[in-house]
């Protein structure tokens, strides 16, 4: 895999991210049911702190996506979106100063602008977190595009489809919060379909 290995870690502040974010949508039950199946109990009711210590492999942040998913079955991409959603949320909440949006105004900008800053932004708090991390944006088409060749939800998993729901839900509540509008997000290509990255673009605004 480009890029990324199976030791890469992701940092307590983005566990602790994910886990507040998911308990937020699933609940304490739900989310208590697939920290099990996905290893990671020494989570349950004890979340990591705010901090950019490493706190668990990237392989397992990809086994917990993946508990979801089987979790709820159909509905599971969905709660993955709503789930990257509210991460998004709380990152813009708790983390401002890491996701570099403290203070900004972003009103005077043009649309397109906005975008590439809020994703510029995603892709620099990574990099905060994790100087490996190889995230970042591509205007060069018609369309906007997030890239990342180190995805940790992804990491070791094989599929035929894309499978990074939930940065998918994180990305489409950035755009929103930089734009105010609702935009489709498709993730085009997917480490785990064999893609060097995973990328994903900015398509239509909803109207
Ligand atoms: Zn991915």
């Amino acid at each position: 895999m480009a890029g990324t290995n199976d030791t890469t870690m992701i940092v307590n502040a983005l566990v602790r991210q994910a886990l507040t974010s998911a308990q937020e949508v699933m609940g304490e039950n739900g989310l208590n049911a697939v920290l099990r199946t996905s290893g990671l109990e020494r989570f349950i009711g004890n979340f990591p702190p705010d901090n950019l210590d490493p706190s668990i492999q990237a392989v397992q942040y990809a086994k917990l996506n993946e508990a979801i998913e089987q979790f709820y079955g159909r509905g599971g991409r969905g709660m993955l979106r709503r789930i990257g959603k509210a991460s998004f949320q709380y990152a813009v909440r708790e983390q401002a100063a890491l996701l570099g949006v403290a203070g900004v105004a972003l009103k005077i900008l043009p649309e397109k602008q906005r975008i590439k800053f809020i994703l510029n932004s995603m892709a620099g708090a990574l990099k905060k977190s994790n100087p490996d991390v190889q995230a970042w944006v591509d205007d060069s088409g018609e369309r906007i595009a997030y890239l990342e060749s180190t995805c940790a939800i992804c990491q070791g998993r094989q599929s035929e489809l894309p499978v990074c729901h939930l940065y998918t839900g994180s990305i489409g509540e950035a755009v929103h919060w930089a734009t105010g509008r609702d935009f489709e997000i498709i993730e085009t290509h997917c480490r785990a379909r064999g893609d060097p990255h995973c990328r994903f673009e900015i398509g239509e605004a909803r109207a």
